[in-house]
C-alpha cells in the first residue's frame, strides 16, 4: 500500500503539477479517523476550547460589522499588534506598514513566500524530516528541492551535509523550528551556520516558527531573523493557530524586508485577497494577552506531553521526548514496523487511534516507513482514551499478523 502512487488522479485533464504530489496524509488520516470513530492523534489541532477572550472578541467584531474585506495584506491594527509582539518578545524592529503580510494560515504564508521568491529551477534547501506541505510548496513554486537529513535521536543539524546542499542555484532554505514532526528546537550555533551559508550564497531563509511559544526544557526559541543581519534576508512565518488554539480561523503572517514583503503581498492578494476580517480583530486580542497566558499554555502542554509519553511507553513503543511543538515521533522498528501507511490504517480501523505515517515527512518514503507521529494537542480525556485503546496493542501484535509489521524470526 505504501508503494502505490497515491497521488495518481485518473483524469488526463489535470495538470502534471498536481499529479506530482499526493493529497495530504495528515488530513486523510483525520477523515479515516472520523469514518472509524477513532481518537484523532493524527492532525495537530486542539480538541479543547479556545480562550474565552478570543471568542468574545471575534463575536464582538462580527456584531460591530467588521464583516467586509480588511486591507488585503492585513488589518492595520493587527499588523501593529504583530510588530509590538515581535518587539516585546524578541527585540526585533518590524515596520507594520512595510514588513508584514497577514495570510490565511501559515500554510498560505509559506506558499506565498515560495511563489514570491522562486523561479523555476531555483533550488530550495529543505531540512528533513519536514512538515508535509513543504514538498508541494516546492513543486508548485517550481523549486528543485535539496533535502538535508537530520537524524535521530537528537536531530542535530549535520554541518557538512548542510554546506554541501548549498549551491550557486540555492534561492531559499526552508526551516521549521520548533520542528514538526521531530519537536527539535534549532540551537543558536545551528542557526548561525545556516545564516552564514545564506550570506555566502545570497540565499533567503524562509522560516516557519508557528510553534514559537511551545518550547520545553528551559530551551528557548531563537528566531532566525535575530541572527546577525538575517532580518534582511529572512521571511518569518507565524500565526495564531497553535499558540491560541484556533487552527480553524486561518490567521497567520509573514514578516520580511520591504521588497520581499511587496512580492508576498502581491501573490497573497491574488491567491486569497485576505484573511477573515473579524478574526483578524480577534487576533489583536490574542496578541495582547498577558505573559501568564503563555506560561499557562506551556504548563498545559508539559502535562499533555508526559501523559502521551506514558501511554505510548505502556503500549510498547519507545517515544522520543520532543523539545518543542506538540508531536511525538515514534520509532517502531523494535515492533517490526516496515510499512507505516498500512499500519496506520490498521491502527485507526482496529485499535481506533489515528496517527500520521512517518513517511509523509520524508522525500524518500522508505526513510520514514518505521515511524509514526502522534499529537498531544488534545484534552487529557482524549489522550487517556487513546492510551486505553493503545494498551491492547502488545497483545494484538503478539497474536495476529498485522499489516505493516514484519515478524522477526517468523
Ligand atoms: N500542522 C498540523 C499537523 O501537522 C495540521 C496540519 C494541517 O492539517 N494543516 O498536524
Amino acid at each position: 500500500m505504501g508503494e502505490q502512487p497515491r497521488h495518481a488522479i485518473a483524469d488526463s485533464r489535470v495538470s502534471a503539477r498536481v499529479q506530482s504530489f499526493p493529497e495530504s496524509v495528515i488530513r486523510e488520516m483525520t477523515r479515516l479517523c472520523l469514518h472509524h470513530g477513532g481518537v484523532n492523534l493524527a492532525q495537530g489541532f486542539p480538541d479543547f476550547p479556545a480562550p474565552l477572550e478570543l471568542k468574545q472578541a471575534a463575536k464582538a467584531a462580527i456584531d460591530a460589522d467588521l464583516n467586509q474585506y480588511a486591507i488585503t495584506w492585513g488589518a492595520p491594527r493587527l499588523r501593529e499588534a504583530i510588530a509590538v509582539a515581535v518587539k516585546r518578545t524578541y527585540g526585533l524592529e518590524v515596520d507594520p506598514g512595510r514588513d508584514v503580510t497577514v495570510t490565511c494560515g501559515s500554510t498560505e504564508a509559506m506558499m506565498a513566500a515560495m511563489l514570491a521568491l522562486i523561479d523555476p529551477g531555483d533550488e530550495a534547501v529543505i531540512l528533513e524530516p519536514f512538515y508535509e506541505n513543504y514538498g508541494p510548496d516546492a513543486i508548485v513554486s517550481g523549486a528543485s528541492p535539496r533535502f538535508v537529513p537530520l537524524r535521530p535521536p537528537d536531530f542535530a543539524l549535520p554541518q557538512e551535509a548542510m554546506k554541501a546542499a548549498f549551491t550557486t542555484r540555492t534561492k531559499v532554505v526552508v526551516i521549521n523550528t520548533p520542528n514538526n514532526p521531530t519537536g527539535r528546537v534549532l540551537r543558536t550555533e545551528e542557526l548561525r551556520l545556516i545564516a552564514d551559508l545564506c550570506v555566502d550564497y545570497d540565499a533567503i531563509a524562509v522560516t516557519d516558527e508557528i510553534y514559537e511559544h511551545i518550547v520545553y526544557e528551559g530551551l528557548r526559541h531563537v528566531p532566525m531573523a535575530t541572527i546577525g543581519d538575517m532580518a534582511e534576508r529572512t521571511v518569518t512565518i507565524s500565526g495564531i493557530s497553535k499558540t491560541y488554539s484556533v487552527t480553524g480561523w486561518r490567521v497567520a503572517w509573514a514578516i520580511a524586508p520591504p521588497a520581499i514583503s511587496d512580492a508576498i503581498k502581491r501573490i497573497h492578494d491574488f491567491l486569497t485577497v485576505g484573511a477573515p476580517a473579524p478574526l483578524q480583530e480577534a487576533a489583536v486580542t490574542a496578541l495582547q494577552l498577558p505573559a501568564r497566558y503563555y506560561e499557562g499554555l506551556l504548563q498545559l502542554y508539559i502535562g499533555k506531553r508526559q501523559r502521551l509519553l506514558a501511554h505510548l511507553r505502556a503500549a510498547g513503543m519507545s517515544p522520543v521526548t520532543p523539545e518543542g511543538a506538540y508531536y511525538i515521533l515514534c520509532d517502531l522498528s523494535d515492533l517490526g514496523l516496515v510499512d507505516d501507511v498500512a499500519f496506520a490504517k490498521w491502527l485507526v480501523g482496529t485499535v481506533g487511534v489515528a496517527a500520521v505515517p512517518g513517511s509523509s515527512f520524508y522525500s524518500r518514503r522508505a526513510d520514514g516507513s518505521h515511524l509514526l507521529r502522534f499529537t498531544f494537542s488534545k484534552k487529557d480525556e482524549t489522550l487517556d482514551d487513546a492510551g486505553a485503546r493503545l494498551a491492547a496493542l502488545p497483545e494484538l501484535l503478539g497474536r495476529a499478523s498485522v499489516p505493516g509489521i514484519e515478524r522477526r524470526g517468523a
